[in-house]
């Protein structure tokens, strides 16, 4: 008799069933079970049919689960007269958790069959789609341990859940018209059908709606419509930042963006990320309103994932042939907090709308919309959250147990045990203090879902965050040791684990802002590092950021610093002459003033110019319009090495004489990259290192990052980059875990 211990994602993907009618197949006897960190299966019978028997489990697996190690063991034989699938019984070990799975493509046909008994059900799912993360209490997964255990099933259901036959055998969140969750509208008196179908008169006819999705609620408006568009910008306040479109299917995004091989995968995976897509210039669907994403030329790109979106695009009802084919589907949540999840909370925070499509089935985790771009054709994650988190990242370490509280912006944190490193799904800015009461809350309940205790904790150095207060109160509880992280270490610690690299990197960091050893801002910083240590070798050159808070969102402040004259400042019309004095007088005095070496504040400086963007109203609207503005250049230019200070005084220069603002922008990204390109080069010479690290959010510029790569490539060095964690702030709770388990 054989045990084998399966591990990997075999949970909640209909793995035993899998395994009972291979089993029948081959003539096995035995059983399997779930043992919470595993699937354990004791199988007898001849050599042959045991051979075919794991070959099968090996290559036919089922197409959600992932068989990440088997462990086989020879035990005696027993009296087996069958096979059986026993109950789950709970042992520790490593857990992977599945992520939220999108609607697959048999229940969305069954959704729309007036004959299927889950006719237009909005909660339709099976063994191999549906919630998972965001509805797990414990492990194993089981009904009983998730938001499902409110809801007993009728018949039909419990005879699809324990038939090993069927689609749903063991599909834990199962339910039918006649049992389960429901939808309704908050505040009106209609439940079902009823309520998909008021709102959707309500989208057809511009108004607002907010719905709740898997991870939490979003808020919906024709994308087409652009007073719709601009409410629902008044009343979240947020006058310009891109808002991302759902669309009705494949054939409504190729109508209004240009979608490549790769995209599309990506697109419609069973992830069903938002993907940054290139906008037409001239489509041919129903126009999105320039107010969705002015000003850039992308467009956050998504489909249908829920059986709930695909019944407010597709009810079969009078709307049927003039329902918008787009969306504006933006997370639900108040300025500055973390997505929206209960009613009371919706009915408080969305009382502009015209209607709060709810429903019963409780979120216990949150989870935003992953977002993608794509960099040299391959995926480049901007958020990483529903669909991806917490699948972990494997990095040969030690054993200890971390916990890692990520940093400030884009938060999100790690759990890591036995080589795993879990990322959670995306908690958001951590500077309001409810955000870091649902970032206290996660992280209790991923301990516990994934049971992990942290032995030791890790944190940014920097010592204002309220993620060093919260990992030092941790520390303290848990009486537990805390080490602190220089944030662009950590970057390009996060860069190392995700391309599995364990040796020696000369790393690149680039980004906004992030503590320096020193104490001032850091941002543009070139190291020797390994997982255990760094050590500053270059950095840009330093100026001065004056203005505190201002500084970071008015790239014009911090290029009077370099300008440093008033008169070509006005020629500029940088800024009223109030705010000119009075930043020159900061300057002039050494008011507020801190040493910076911030890449991401330069690229501010220098869209500020060129008048692109002198003050940005979300954080990064410079740097992506600035892109979008080099991007419609193809000018060649001589490489040249420069510092950035001199890069910022030949822009300027150029644009005092009237060229073309596009073309400076581009010439920027090659200047930038070829600074680059040349110190890691000279690096490379003194360390003898030929491996180099790019991270830092400033990577997120797709023209940056492969600029930069091409010329350390021409260089004949390797380049690490990202590609599912992202290179923003959202990924440093991986490098925190991954120095912390060094130690
Ligand atoms: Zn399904
Ligand atoms: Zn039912
Ligand atoms: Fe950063």
């Amino acid at each position: 008799m054989l045990n084998i211990k399966i591990f990997g994602i075999v949970q909640g993907v209909g793995f035993r069933p899998f395994v009972k009618n291979l089993a029948d197949a081959h003539k096995i006897f035995g059983s399997v079970s779930n043992r919470g960190s595993y699937v354990e299966i004791f199988a007898q019978s001849s050599d042959d049919d045991l051979k075919n028997f794991l070959d099968d489990i090996n290559h036919k697996n089922p197409p959600r689960s992932t068989i990440l190690k088997v462990d086989i063991n020879s035990l005696p034989d027993k009296n087996f007269s069958d096979f059986q699938i026993i109950e789950s019984i709970h042992e520790s070990g490593d857990i992977f958790v599945s992520p939220d799975i999108a609607i697959c493509d048999k229940c969305a046909e069954e959704l729309f069959d007036p004959n299927n008994r889950r006719y237009l059900h909005p909660f339709i799912n099976c063994t191999a789609c549906g919630a998972r993360l965001t509805i797990m209490k414990n492990m194993p997964y089981d009904r009983e341990r998730t938001s499902m255990n409110e809801f007993p099933m009728c018949d039909a259901c419990a005879e699809e859940y324990f038939n090993p036959n069927s689609r749903r055998y063991d599909a834990q969140p199962i339910c039918c018209n006649d049992c389960g969750c429901e939808v309704y509208l908050l505040g009106k008196n209609l439940r079902g059908h009823d309520a998909i179908k008021f709102t959707r008169k309500i989208l057809a006819d511009g108004g607002i709606a907010a719905i709740k999705g898997i991870g939490g609620f979003h808020l919906a408006c024709d994308a087409s419509n652009f007073d719709a568009v601009q409410r629902i910008r008044d009343s979240k306040t947020r006058p310009t930042k891109p808002f991302a479109v759902m669309f009705k299917d494949i054939a409504a995004v190729e109508r209004e963006c240009y979608l490549s091989d790769v995209e599309k995968t990506f697109l419609d995976s069973s992830q069903k990320p938002i993907v940054l897509l290139g906008i037409r210039e001239q489509g041919t669907g129903n126009r999105i309103a320039r107010n969705v994403a002015p000003n850039i030329n992308k467009l956050g790109v998504m489909l249908p994932y829920t059986p709930l979106h695909m019944l407010i695009f597709n009810f079969p009802d009078s709307l049927i042939l003039y329902f918008p084919t787009s969306l504006v589907l933006t997370s639900g949540n108040p300025s500055g907090v973390p997505i929206t999840i209960d009613d009371d909370d919706a009915a408080k925070n969305f009382n502009f709308c015209d209607a709060i499509l709810s429903h019963n089935r409780k979120i216990l985790l949150r989870a935003d919309d992953s977002v993608m771009d794509f960099i040299d054709n391959r995926p480049s994650m901007i958020r990483r959250s529903r669909g991806y988190a917490p699948l972990p990242v494997f990095y040969e370490s030690n054993k200890k147990s971390v916990l890692a509280v990520g940093g400030e912006l884009k938060n999100t944190f790690c759990l890591a045990k036995n080589n795993l490193l879990y990322a959670s799904p995306y908690i958001g800015d951590v500077g309001d203090l409810r955000t870091v009461e649902v970032l206290k809350n996660s992280i209790h309940r991923m301990s516990d879902l994934l049971e992990i205790k942290p032995e030791i904790t890790a944190c940014d150095l920097h010592p204002r965050y309220q993620t060093t207060a919260l990992a030092e109160k941790i520390s303290s509880e848990l009486q537990i040791p805390l080490i602190k992280i220089q944030h662009h270490y950590a970057h390009i610690l996060s860069c190392m684990a995700e391309n599995n690299f364990h040796g020696e990197v000369i790393g690149a960091a680039f980004d906004g802002t992030g503590y320096g050893d020193d104490g001032t801002i850091w941002g543009g910083e070139f190291f020797i590092c390994d997982s255990k240590s760094y050590e500053r070798v270059a950095h840009i050159k330093k100026f001065i950021q004056a203005g505190g808070d201002k500084s970071a969102r008015e790239g014009w402040r911090i290029a009077l610093a370099f300008i440093k004259n008033l008169d070509i400042a006005r020629e500029l019309n940088l800024a009223d002459e109030n705010n000119l004095r009075g930043q020159k007088f900061l300057l002039d005095k050494n008011i507020n003033c801190v040493t910076s070496t911030s890449v991401g504040r330069i690229f501010d400086a220098v869209a500020a110019i060129l008048g692109i963007c002198k003050v940005s109203t979300y954080e990064g609207e410079a740097a992506m319009r600035f892109q979008a503005c080099a991007e419609r250049s193809n000018k060649k230019f001589r490489a040249e090495f420069m510092n950035t200070e001199e890069i910022f005084t030949e822009i300027l220069n150029r644009r005092l004489i009237g060229e073309n603002v596009n073309d400076l922008a581009r010439l920027f990204h090659e200047r930038l990259a070829e600074m680059t390109a040349q110190i890691c080069e000279e690096l490379s010479f003194k360390y003898k290192i030929k491996t180099v690290a790019l991270s830092g959010g400033v990577f997120q510029n797709s023209l940056l990052s492969s600029l930069t790569n091409d010329k350390l490539q021409r260089r004949g060095l390797k380049v690490l980059r990202h590609e599912l964690i992202p290179p923003n702030d959202g990924g440093i709770c991986i490098g925190q875990a991954v120095n912390a388990l060094q130690n």
